[in-house]
């Protein structure tokens, strides 16, 4: 099989229209996964399986958010190469990019918690999340987890990601929920979290198909409020996005300790230069390094979310994540 270069992924550009001639040129550079690549991503998914499992045991009232967090990226550094992105504690209304900062004590209390777990083997990431409710919720996780697993169902080479969002739409609808309509699933790439194609969570954008050679992070999230999330003012997880020289002493530290990132998103708890907080703030100015707010459901209702990372093969899919949900 040949043997699909990374940067050459990048160029299978499937935002395109869908034409008679794109379709036809798209089906000449379809490609597939060289096997060395595949099973690193089958290995970074398997870690991420184990840790999730052994994490989720952990978390109970009382327990702070930062020793979850810390078990997490311990395992995951034990038993993969690196973590592809902090792990994310979302509580209740809070859908996505949270993670506790440097000596945060908050502990869990009778809350819905999404767990969201980033690894990576060689480069090669596996993204996913499960849901644990301590709120008494449970229909709120289970409507994620059956969206998730329609849209795995639904997903294989050339179907429109739309098909795919409609599914999840559809499985959340008929629960009396609503997807979180602007958050979507998304392109992995080595080294990089997030790249195309995106997925939605409902039924939009059917002229973009999944190609052979994309592995790909499917989503859902679900919320008994109207199914928008907004930016709020906390920011703890960064990424590299220019990389340039700074005058500042603490920033440049923090700079080329931020370099051993990989352009993969870091939490500011992960930097051990003195000050790290306010040299991130200088970069984050100066449009080295950006955060990510997190991610807030706008009426404050409860967000649940359930993640696979599956690989597109030119005969089907494979689910690096499987075996998650039990
Ligand atoms: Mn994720
Ligand atoms: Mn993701």
């Amino acid at each position: 099989m040949i043997s699909p270069e990374p940067s050459r992924v990048v160029r299978l550009a499937p935002w395109r229209p869908t034409t008679y001639f794109h379709a036809t040129v798209e089906s000449r550079v379809m490609s597939d996964f060289d096997e060395a690549v595949a099973e690193s991503y089958r290995e970074a998914g398997e870690v991420l399986t184990t840790v999730m499992a052994e994490t989720r045991e952990l978390i109970e009232p009382g327990v702070t958010h930062l020793e979850v967090a810390e078990y997490a990226e311990q395992r995951v550094l034990e038993l993969g190469d690196g973590l592809a992105f902090p792990v994310n504690i979302s509580v209740d209304a809070e859908a996505s990019h949270a993670t506790p900062a440097r000596d945060e004590e908050t502990v869990f209390d009778d809350e819905m918690i999404c767990l969201d777990i980033g690894v990576h083997v060689d480069g090669y990431i596996a993204d996913a999340a499960t849901t644990v409710d301590l709120s008494d919720t449970p229909e709120l996780v289970e409507a994620a987890e059956e969206a998730l697993a329609a849209a795995i169902e639904a997903a294989g080479p050339g179907v429109p990601v739309g098909e795919i969002g409609a599914e999840i739409e559809s499985v959340i609808e008929a629960y009396g929920y609503t997807p979180v309509y602007n958050l979507s699933g998304h392109g992995v790439q080595r080294y990089d979290a997030h790249t195309s194609p995106n997925v939605p969570n409902r039924g939009v954008d059917r002229s973009v198909e999944l190609q052979p050679g994309q592995a790909v992070a499917i989503e859902p999230f679900v919320t008994d409020g109207r199914g928008k999330v907004g930016e709020g003012t906390s920011e703890e997880i960064f990424e590299l996005v220019e990389d340039r020289s700074v005058r500042n002493r603490s920033a440049r530290q923090a700079l080329e300790e931020i370099r051993g990132f990989d352009g993969l998103p870091f939490a500011a708890r992960a930097l051990d230069s003195s000050r790290a907080e306010m040299a991130l703030r200088r970069l984050t100015q100066q449009g080295i390094v950006k955060g990510y707010p997190v991610l807030t459901e706008e009426q404050g209702r409860l967000v649940s979310q359930a993640e696979h990372t599956i690989l597109v093969r030119e005969d089907g899919i494979e689910v690096t994540t499987d075996g998650l949900f039990g």
